[in-house]
């Protein structure tokens, strides 16, 4: 059996806070307890979201917590050819197609249809333009309308022509559900990929047979497998693992800039203090 392989992939549109601590050291210490590899790869390909100071400070705060990994980092935003093929084979299986709609005209149809159907992250797109026609289509793309690309879902579940699975430690067993993402934007318009298409190819370039993440992630996970399965891509083992939470309940967020690691930092906590805190083993850590 190949070794396992796990990862940590921020977005660096922000600081990394004691959630992603959480989730990193996770991530590492599975890596470490089963002999495996650990890779950290940062998802930068929102040009007007992330920084490279973030990304930066990123690399900084995980070697502080005592993480080691490979080299070298993967940095998203220099594959952006990757994702361009990859969105290529599935428009070449003829299950991608332009969307011209901007957010208003999504919310206005939703509106005018009274009731949409809700999924994960509110309610579904509608489809408007799956409903063009061809000639409709090529009139649009001739004017240079920007479009995003979005799955055609039904299509999609009709070529794989089978249920398909996923073991997550937390949660169990799971059949992947992709409706409840509806037709997801593949490509965005302004940037040619999407997190869901970039998180899959990479995992799937990089050997990665274990996914440990937040739960917030875990509806995505329905589509990914989805993704998976169009480009032969093997599924992952995932690990979503409940979220941390203020003192009132609430999930951290980047925003919340008093809990962000380099502010603990300052504030003269220890990356050892916070591992005991995790309860995590401290053979594992060295001391950066
Ligand atoms: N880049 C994503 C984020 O920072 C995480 C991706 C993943 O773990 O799949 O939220």
């Amino acid at each position: 059996m190949g070794s396992l392989v796990t990862r940590f992939a921020p977005s660096p549109t922000g600081q990394l806070h004691k959630g992603h601590a959480f989730s990193a050291l996770s991530a590492f210490c599975f890596a470490c307890e089963t002999n495996g590899r650990f890779l950290v790869r940062i998802e930068d390909i929102d040009p007007t979201r992330s920084t490279r100071e973030n990304a930066d400070c990123i690399l900084e705060d995980l070697a502080w917590l005592g993480l080691r990994w490979e080299q070298p980092v993967r940095y998203q935003s220099e594959h952006l050819s990757d994702y361009t093929a990859a969105a290529g084979q599935l428009s070449e299986l003829g299950l991608l197609y332009p969307c011209f709609c901007t957010r208003s005209d999504i919310l206005r149809e939703i509106e005018q249809a009274g009731q949409a159907p809700h999924g994960s992250e509110g309610p579904l797109y509608p489809g408007t333009c799956r409903r063009l026609s061809e000639d409709e289509r090529i009139a649009r793309l001739a004017t240079g309308s920007p479009h995003a690309l979005r799955l055609d879902l039904e299509k999609a579940v009709a070529l794989i022509g089978a249920e398909l699975h996923w073991q997550d430690t937390f949660h169990g067993p799971q059949i992947a559900r992709p409706e409840l993402l509806g037709d997801a934007v593949i490509a965005r318009k302004d940037i040619g990929t999407s997190y869901h298409l970039a998180v899959v190819v990479d995992d799937g370039l990089q050997g990665v047979t274990d996914i440990v993440r937040g739960e917030d992630l875990f509806d995505a996970t329905h589509l990914h497998r989805v993704l998976q399965a169009l480009l032969g891509l093997p599924a992952p083992t995932y690990h979503h693992h409940p979220l941390l939470t203020d003192s009132q309940g609430h999930r951290l967020a980047k925003r919340d800039r008093a809990l962000t690691l380099r502010s603990m930092r300052e504030a003269g906590l220890t990356a050892k203090e916070l591992r005991t805190e995790f309860n995590l083993p401290e053979f594992f850590f060295v001391e950066a």
